[in-house]
């Protein structure tokens, strides 16, 4: 079989520990022989980020954007432990968040189906998808702690010296609590516009839910800025499409997700979305299981598995023993790039490939061939638990009768 040739240069980010072992069984046995893989590698892991004072994180975001598409490895965020752990310089940010703030996007997570894994909610039968807005809100708050009887004001001044004030609270002397929190116009217009074409890309519904009844300024302008720009922007293409963009209260949207079939695209706010998508992945399964995709308002991609880089796991490889890593997020995030760049370079075979390698990590698992973290919850009664390779090798296996 001749391999598929690759126009474009995928951005490809190696991460760490245990996912960086699968990252290269997953290029060796279910990539390479088949295609011929034309990436911009850059290394994110940890040593090598510690090397170049950082710089290879912003670089390869910065190839991101020129490019268009990228696949990243989980990575370790550095704390009190790495640094010695790795004799670091300094403790690194954490190299997803300055990818998402050079890029400006919005993560997308969606859980993997299969037979045999069902999820908590029986009603649930397709994926559901989360959008979390990253950016301010309580995650950027200034709080107070109130011990004695005031007066509690919000007060802006603006550039020319003009003050508005509202009241907050009169306090007693039995005291209390106070927080101040904010969002910024721009960082809402592309959430929005993000969580569009990320709906129109994946041809699914969006939901967006928030509390404008009773936060009528706050609320209502997260609600007012979907609603203009869907009007002006999206409205035709979302007909085109036959999707629909769905506005309600957020205790409604939830009501609604529980009874739903799924399949939608559910835009959250900074808390909700932090709330939600711990929900989601635990209702679905596994983190294992979870895919995630950083979407610019501009149409740049980045596709990585929601999970970390399975630290306990690779300190046992290290020791020699055998490990039975679920690799299945991983995969997802190179099908998820390898399509996306096939559709924009126009290269059907690479997108059939990527449906293809798809299907087999399916099939394999529903035949009964899955990692331990996957047998521990499956209903399938027989089942073979394989370790990290023989998974990936029973993969290629199942591919190679698809190809
Ligand atoms: P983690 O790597 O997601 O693993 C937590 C636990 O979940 C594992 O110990 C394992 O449970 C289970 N698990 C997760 N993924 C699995 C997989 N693919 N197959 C089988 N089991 C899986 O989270 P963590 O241990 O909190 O974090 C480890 C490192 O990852 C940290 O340095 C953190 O900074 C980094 N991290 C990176 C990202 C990212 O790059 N996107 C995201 C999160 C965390 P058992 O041990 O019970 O088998
Ligand atoms: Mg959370």
């Amino acid at each position: 079989m001749d391999k598929i040739i690759m126009k474009t240069p995928l951005v490809e980010m190696d991460g760490d520990e245990m996912t960086r072992i699968l990252w290269q069984m997953i290029k060796d046995e279910l990539l390479l022989p088949y295609i011929e893989l034309n990436t911009e590698y850059y290394d994110l892991g940890l040593k090598s980020r510690n090397d170049t004072d950082d710089r290879i994180t912003v670089d390869s975001a910065n190839a991101t954007k020129k490019y268009g598409v990228a696949v990243k490895c989980a990575t370790i965020t550095p704390n009190a432990a790495r640094m010695s752990e790795y004799d670091l310089k300094k403790m690194w940010k954490s190299p997803n968040g300055t990818i998402r703030s050079i890029l400006n996007g919005t993560v997308f997570r969606t859980p993997i189906i299969v037979k045999g894994i069902e999820p908590c909610v029986k009603n649930w039968k397709e994926p559901i998808t989360i959008a979390r807005h990253a950016y301010g809100d309580v995650y950027s708050n200034s709080e107070m702690l109130i011990e004695k009887s005031g007066k509690a004001e919000l007060v802006f001044t603006d550039k020319d010296g003009n003050e508005q004030r509202e009241l907050i609270h009169e306090f007693d002397d039995e005291g209390g609590i106070i927080q101040g929190i904010h969002n910024v116009t721009p960082s809402i217009e592309s959430f929005a516009r993000s969580c569009f074409n990320y709906a129109l890309d994946q041809k699914k519904d969006l939901w967006f839910g928030a509390k404008d009844t009773i936060s009528k300024k706050y609320d209502h302008h997260f609600k007012d800025i979907f609603s203009e720009i869907f009007e002006k922007e999206y409205k035709e293409k979302f007909e085109e499409a036959g999707i629909e963009y769905f506005y309600s209260l957020i205790d409604d949207i939830v009501a609604r997700i529980m009874k739903s079939n799924g399949g939608m695209i559910w835009a959250c706010k900074n808390y909700d979305g932090d709330v939600m998508s711990d929900m989601i992945s635990s209702a679905f399964g596994s983190l294992a299981m979870m895919t995630s995709v950083l979407v610019s308002p501009d149409g740049v991609y980045e596709y990585e598995a929601a999970h970390g880089t399975v630290q306990r796991h690779y300190y046992k490889h290290l020791k020699g023993e055998e490990t039975s890593t679920n690799s299945v997020a991983t995969i997802f995030a190179w099908t998820g790039a390898l399509r996306k760049r096939g559709e924009l370079d126009d290269i059907p075979e690479l997108v059939r490939f990527a449906s293809k390698l798809e299907r087999s990590v399916i099939e394999t698992i529903e035949s009964g061939r899955m990692t331990k973290d996957l047998a521990n919850i499956t209903n399938n009664d027989e089942i073979i638990t394989l370790s990290s390779l023989d998974f990936i090798k029973a993969v290629r296996k199942t591919l190679d009768t698809y190809i």
